[in-house]
């Protein structure tokens, strides 16, 4: 039976990996130090034979025997990988180092969950996998940005250096169930707002755009692209090339929530990307995948989750817990 690590395994998509792989039939072993990550998340797998959760800071070395890694400890969020940058620096870089050094030891094939950030504020429009970027190395966003870009060419090294099994997936923003209520980012941002009438906080003008992905789609393309033959390493770009200004997003989320909420504008923190969409190609041709979820309706299961949440959990909804 094989048996796959998931570090980050109790956050938002790590939480929906670990489910998804144990559907399959392996063993999941979770690896998190609850810093955006949850327990609720992962309570209901808690019981499983083949499900194990181990607390740790992958800045830290781990000694554990697998066959598959799946790397997607790190903060996602701006407010969270802005919070400790230098922690956010070390989980990119340490933690990428001590799990490449994991992989080496047990000849495990490894996953890096990479962003579209390592595109920066892009000037190629749709971001095609060749693009170098235009990150800022010293802006509000680069622990997070040049972490993950540095994590890349940790696992590039190692492949060619160490012959390492190793495979990028560049994310595109994911939504979903399990976000965490106060990672800031916009699509839960916008959905509590409107679910609670609160006013709709749109940063800039709102013409900056953003192209969203659906979590089952994403963690889909992640685990299809862990089933590919070893030559395919990757960046393989995963999102959905759908493209939506923010202020479409915030009027879809009115529209879907029948909220009373009004728009106002905030604003723009520095360095914000001004459109960002992915090509897809290669995840079409590699990896045989396309995202199915439309915006509407994954954005209308979002609702529901969330709605629920502040019914049941409303404590963490607030920030109290
Ligand atoms: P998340 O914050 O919900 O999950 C991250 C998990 O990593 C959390 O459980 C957190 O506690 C854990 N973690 C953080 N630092 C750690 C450390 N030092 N040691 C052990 N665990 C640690 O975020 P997410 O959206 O689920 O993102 C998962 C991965 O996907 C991240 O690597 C992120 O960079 C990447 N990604 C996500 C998106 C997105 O839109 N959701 C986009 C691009 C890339
Ligand atoms: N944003 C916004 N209002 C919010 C939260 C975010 O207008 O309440 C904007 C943000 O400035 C950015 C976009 O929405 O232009 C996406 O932000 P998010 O933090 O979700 O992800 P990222 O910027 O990392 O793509």
């Amino acid at each position: 039976m094989k048996r796959v690590l998931v570090t980050g395994g109790s956050g938002f998509l790590g939480s929906w990996l670990c489910e998804k792989i144990l559907e399959k039939g392996c063993e999941v072993i979770c690896v998190d130090n609850f810093f955006t990550g949850a327990k609720r998340n992962i309570y209901h797998l808690l019981d499983n034979p083949k499900f194990e959760l181990i607390r740790h800071d992958v800045t830290f070395p781990l000694y554990i025997e697998c066959d598959e890694i799946y790397n997607l400890a790190c903060p996602a969020s701006p407010i969270h990988y802005q919070h400790d940058p230098v922690q956010t620096v070390k989980t990119c870089v340490h933690g990428a180092i001590n799990m490449l050094g994991l992989a080496k030891r047990l000849n495990a094939k490894i996953l890096q969950a990479s962003t579209s950030e390592v595109y920066g504020d892009p000037a190629i429009h749709p971001q095609v996998e060749e693009y170098w970027g235009n990150v800022n190395p010293i802006g509000i966003r680069s622990c997070y940005d040049e972490g993950k870009r540095c994590a890349e060419t940790l696992f590039n090294c190692y492949r060619m250096q160490n012959s390492l099994r190793t495979k990028i997936i560049r994310i595109f923003n994911t939504y979903g169930p399990r976000m965490h209520p106060h990672d800031g980012r916009v699509v839960s941002n916008f959905i509590l707002q409107a679910l609670q009438n609160k006013d709709i906080t749109i940063y800039g003008d709102g013409s900056q755009t953003r192209s969203f992905c659906y979590r089952d789609d994403l963690i889909d393309g992640m685990i299809k692209l862990m089933a590919t033959p070893d030559e395919v390493t990757g960046p393989v770009n995963v999102g959905n090339p759908g493209e939506f200004t923010i202020l479409q997003l915030a009027e879809n989320v009115i529209d879907l929530t029948g909220s009373n909420s009004k728009i106002i504008r905030m604003p723009l923190p520095a360095d914000d990307p001004k459109q960002r969409k992915p090509d897809i190609s290669k995840a079409q041709k590699l990896l045989n995948w396309q995202p199915t979820t439309p915006l509407r309706e994954g954005l209308l299961k979002t609702i529901a989750y969330f709605d629920e949440l502040l019914k049941t959990e409303p404590e963490f909804c607030r920030g109290e817990e």
